[in-house]
């Protein structure tokens, strides 16, 4: 345990150097850079992320000679907690640094670590994440996506589904059978794939919206390293779990590998609540609903802190998943409470009648509804967390 002056030196030494090194231009609401080469940042982001690399604060735990600051685990809440006092976004973000880049930190080779590790705490390259496919959802290990051993490559064939941001991405990380003789859960390897090569193409999936975040993703004789499996090989549903406890972890806001900055949104809610209600006052059902969402997101932020001290390495194991699940659940209520406030201004897509805001706050009340789906369903995680926390059966 540090004692608290330590700590305290820490704040202050961290606010002072934050003051005199975070760009205006990044504070506030914004998107913050998750390393993909075809995404070109503007200026206060690109100095934004090129200091705090060079701090190792893209990846404060993470040791130094992997990019990071080695950061003590009592030291990395008071760094977030500096960066939301300024609204500093977070400098670099992603699956490079929170899901690969743990899991690489984990279980890789040394010579996979110095390989792959600088380049994602320095944002060089953008990664997607190929898990499901079109028969293989929730039941991942029915996935089919094959790779075959020549000398010192695979060969990859078949397709991946969902894939998020895919068309502006630079590297892929894949769930593959390795060994289709062998029972589903184990002939499967996770693989990192080079998207630059046209044996790889990106087909986008236009949603509603009109937007196509999503892509399905097509392996037609790709061809990838053979020391570039992690974790070993036909081990890939040990390694690609604990990758989804990153991923679920960084939903929950418990993943302890980049530097999560930003701003807290819920904290708002009861302001942007009032600024319907009639003569500024929340009463009745509403305001016994803000209320109980006040509390829940309170405690759920003070588990996520205690979370994040009772966890020896990045991110938790089978906890992930229920903090995933009251994380997505606490924001899915928090946009229900916003949106029943603004009545019909609640249910505007485009339009004069309507303010730049509460177009936002529509479109996330959306967007979010995706938070019980991405990253595992809703009913996966009540079914992990019934099998491994609660030890009930099958
Ligand atoms: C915003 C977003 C981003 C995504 N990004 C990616 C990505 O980058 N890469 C990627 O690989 N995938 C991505 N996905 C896909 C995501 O992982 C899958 O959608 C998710 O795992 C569910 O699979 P599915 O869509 O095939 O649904 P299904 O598995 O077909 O499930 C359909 C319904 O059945 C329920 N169900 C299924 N099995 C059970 C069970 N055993 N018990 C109880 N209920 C069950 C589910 O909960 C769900 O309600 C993304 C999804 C979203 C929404």
């Amino acid at each position: 345990m540090l004692d608290s002056s330590a700590i305290e030196d820490f704040r202050q030494d961290t606010r002072a150097w934050l003051a005199a090194n975070c760009p205006k231009g990044v504070r506030g609401p914004g998107e913050s850079p998750w390393g993909s080469s075809k995404i070109p940042l503007d200026r206060d982001s690109a100095v934004w992320l090129e200091r705090m690399a060079e701090k190792g604060w893209t990846v404060p735990t993470w040791p130094q000679i992997y990019g990071g600051a080695a950061l003590h685990r009592e030291l990395y809440p008071v760094l977030v907690t500096e960066l939301k006092r300024i609204q500093a976004r977070t400098p670099l973000t992603g699956r490079g640094v929170n899901y690969i880049g743990p899991t690489i930190l984990e279980l890789g080779t040394d010579a996979q670590k110095e390989r792959w590790l600088p380049g994602i705490a320095r944002g060089e390259g953008g990664w997607a994440m190929g898990y499901s496919e079109p028969g293989a959802g929730s039941d991942l290990a029915s996935l089919s996506c094959q790779a075959v051993l020549e000398g010192d490559h695979y060969r990859i064939n078949g397709s991946k589904i969902w894939t998020s941001d895919a068309m502006h991405c630079d590297y892929i990380f894949v769930l593959v059978r390795t060994a289709p003789d062998r029972a589903k859960h184990e002939g499967i390897s996770l693989l990192l794939v080079d998207m630059h090569q046209d044996a790889v193409k990106v087909n986008p999936i236009q949603l509603l919206s009109g937007a196509s975040p999503f892509n399905e993703t097509f392996f037609d004789n790709a061809l990838a390293r053979a020391d570039d499996v992690i974790g070993g090989v036909n081990n890939g549903w040990t390694v690609g779990k604990r990758l989804l406890q990153f991923e679920r972890s960084t939903h929950a806001g418990i993943n302890t590998s980049g530097s999560q900055g930003g701003r807290d949104s819920a904290s708002s809610l009861p302001q942007l609540v009032r600024a319907y209600a009639t003569d500024g006052k929340i009463n009745g059902p509403l305001r016994r609903r803000l209320l109980n969402h006040q509390i829940n997101h309170h405690a759920q932020r003070l588990t996520q802190r205690r979370v994040i001290a009772e966890t020896a390495t990045r991110a938790p194991g089978f906890a992930s998943s229920a903090v995933k699940l009251s994380n997505a659940l606490t924001t899915q209520e928090g946009d229900e409470i916003l949106i029943s406030a603004m009545g019909t201004q609640g249910v505007g897509w485009t339009g004069e009648g309507f303010q730049t805001n509460e177009l936002d706050a529509t479109r996330d009340w959306l967007k979010q509804k995706s938070l019980t789906i991405a990253g595992g369903t809703k009913e996966v995680q009540l079914n992990i967390i019934a099998k491994r926390v609660l030890g009930l059966p099958d």
